[in-house]
């Protein structure tokens, strides 16, 4: 039998992502701020950072790419920038956009790397911000307490954490519904026994579980 791992989960909704993008506008309309590019941070910074452009009528959406979090609520050391702005953005009105500030690592060496192009206002904006984390967002709709935090699933990674998450439940053999069961246990989260198929169907795949039966092992 090996380890049992466990911490503080949510399944975050579509619902939840508009609302708090909404939110976000409202704020940065509120302080005068005309973004005239906006830029997401990717991959997690894509789909606010798009909604953005939508509720503020921005034209000019670009990315930057950094990586840090290699597999989910696991950190590979530092953050890197892996694709640098392809845009000239001097003299701009630019708004970098992530979901959620954890370390803040990310927002900041993208913030640098933005910094030395030359815009004209340089502003950041999170949907999520953890308050442990070193960089503050000029906006963030909410703010999770330091010791409240959790690894939100958001609703564009959802099938990547449960393929990520779901073999952390099979500290010992398992059918779906006791697999559903350890996601509660573990992870605070109820988890649909439909999505718990479709992962198990692509652990399968890749050699990542095993069947026997009824049960599901690591491979
Ligand atoms: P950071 O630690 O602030 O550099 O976070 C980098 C990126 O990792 C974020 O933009 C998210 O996409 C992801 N991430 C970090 N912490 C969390 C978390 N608690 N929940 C969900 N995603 C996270």
């Amino acid at each position: 039998m090996s380890e049992k791992e466990s911490f503080r989960c949510k399944l975050v909704t579509y619902d939840e992502i508009v609302e708090w993008t909404r939110d976000l506008a409202k704020k940065i309309r509120a302080c005068d701020c005309k973004p005239t590019v906006i830029i997401g941070l990717t991959r997690g910074g894509w789909v606010p950072a798009r909604l953005l452009c939508d509720l503020l009528g921005v034209k000019k959406l670009y990315a930057v790419k950094t990586e840090h979090w290699g597999v989910t609520a696991n950190p590979d050391g530092k953050a890197l920038l892996t694709q640098e702005l392809n845009a000239r953005i001097d003299d701009e009105e630019v708004l970098l956009v992530d979901d959620i500030t954890d370390t803040g690592e990310s927002m900041s060496i993208a913030k640098a790397h933005l910094q030395d192009m030359r815009p004209g206002v340089l502003k950041t904006a999170a949907l999520l911000h953890i308050t442990r984390s070193t960089f503050v967002p000029d906006f963030y709709s909410v703010e999770v307490p330091a010791d409240g935090w959790t690894w939100f699933i958001f609703p564009w990674n959802r099938n990547e954490d449960l393929r990520t998450l779901l073999p952390k439940t099979l500290y010992e053999e398992k059918g779906e519904a006791d697999i559903q069961k350890a996601f509660r246990e573990q992870f605070q989260i109820d988890v649909p026994l439909e999505d718990i198929r479709t992962t198990l169907e692509d652990l399968e795949a890749a050699g990542t579980v095993t069947r026997a039966g009824e049960k599901w092992t690591r491979a």
